[in-house]
């Protein structure tokens, strides 16, 4: 029988050595060893599963991997160094000089960066649509668009997008619908449900959420990861054994602390929303946010990222975050250390003020990535430096 999400989470492990090990051991080794010159060629050929050389494959890698797989629904998946690797390598094993995709506009900085300063050299496409004109997609699909490529919550704005009219517009041309999970976890929300034919992590954020290692992963239909797999394994952007060990370690509690983040994070965005020098929050679960309904529908909870405007706009803002005393000024999220960032002065002070205003971003802006402290000193900490910020 399927077990549950959180036994998977915790039950999902490697087979046990001699030694009968409760927990996963570490396998910090480049390569492998084979019985005799048969068992090498029958290895290297693939007509035995046998771990060669960590850059392709290792215990630790496959435990993380099998538990993502177990988590999101998935058949199959990969685990990269970072985020990145595994966005990079996704696209990279996938398309082709020529090839066109459609993409959210309110991506991760790095992800933008990538279509627009790399791709170009390779001749590959992308046109974006905006998060509240999923009915204009359809325009943009062309004979050699691939893929839709979205995020959902988006960062900063925690915007929210229909994964299920996504994943029929992909259907219906044929083409893949990729999406980055990472603010949501698949504790909270599985894309593949809803029709993605892969999920990408950053394993940096939540999945660790003790702010230690940088990882990525995708997983998802069998058939791309093993095109993925084969690019990965010749280019070399593999997860090391160690942060793959702390990786599946750390999805072993990945529930529990989801779960707290979402209630500490509804608790601050209902707290600043009754504020009278914040301007207007924005938090999934909150009744005023403009997509409150479907994230309802999609996701089990909020998330941990709160967005909200400082009035007196991006004066007020920089004063709030140089009155912070407990949280920190930092770039992660996900972490179980509350983190306050101000995005127009930091992560997106490169856009131009109309594409910050297309991905939902404005002056006043901060964005709170609720950690795992005591909710009512977070809170406090929040008031004293609203009390400040003008
Ligand atoms: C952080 C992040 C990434 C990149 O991950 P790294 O581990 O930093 O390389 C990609 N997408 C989203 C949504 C992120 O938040």
């Amino acid at each position: 029988m399927k077990k549950k999400f959180e036994t998977e989470a915790v039950r999902t492990q490697i087979k046990r050595t001699e030694f009968q090990e409760h927990s996963s051991p570490v396998y910090l080794t480049s390569s492998f060893v084979f019985e005799d010159a048969e068992d090498m060629r029958a290895s290297f050929a693939e007509e035995k599963e046998h771990n060669i050389y960590s850059r392709y494959s290792n215990p630790n890698s496959e435990e993380f991997i099998e538990k993502v797989c177990k988590m999101e629904g998935a058949e199959h998946g990969f685990a990269f160094s970072s985020g990145m690797a595994a966005v990079f390598s996704t696209f990279a094993a996938l398309l082709e000089s020529g090839d066109h995709i459609v993409s959210s506009r309110s991506i991760f900085g790095s992800t933008h960066s990538l279509f627009t300063q790399f791709f170009p050299r390779w001749k590959i496409d992308h046109s974006y649509f905006m998060i509240n004109r999923l009915d204009e997609i359809e325009a943009l699909i062309r004979p050699e668009t691939k893929m839709i490529y979205a995020e959902s919550p988006t960062n900063p704005a925690v915007d929210v997008l229909d994964l299920t009219e996504l994943g029929r517009i992909a259907r219906k041309h044929n083409i893949l619908l990729v999406v980055d999970n990472c603010f949501a976890t698949p504790y909270l929300q599985q894309p593949i449900r809803f029709g993605a034919d892969l999920v990408i992590h950053s394993g940096t954020k939540l999945m660790d959420g003790q702010g230690r290692v940088l990882a990525g992963i995708t997983v998802g239909n069998k058939e791309l990861i093993e095109k993925i797999y084969r690019f990965s394994r010749i280019t070399g952007p593999t997860l090391s054994p160690f942060n793959a060990w702390l990786l599946s370690k750390s999805l072993e509690t990945l529930a529990v602390r989801v779960d707290r983040h979402c209630e500490n994070a509804l608790a601050v965005a209902r707290f600043l929303e009754a504020h009278p020098s914040v301007e207007r929050v924005k938090y999934p679960f909150l009744k005023s946010h403009p997509q409150y309904s479907l994230a309802k529908k999609q996701m089990k909870a909020g998330g941990c990222v709160v967005a909200f405007e400082v009035k007196g706009g991006l004066q007020a803002g920089r004063r709030f975050l140089d009155s912070i005393r407990t949280l920190s000024l930092s770039a992660n999220l996900g972490d179980t250390r509350s983190i306050v960032t101000h995005p127009a002065s930091t992560t997106h002070s490169k856009l131009s003020s109309t594409e910050r205003a297309e991905t939902g971003i404005t002056d006043g802006m901060v964005r709170i990535s609720v950690g795992l402290e005591h909710v009512d000193d977070i809170i406090t900490d929040l008031k004293q430096a609203l009390e400040n910020s003008h």
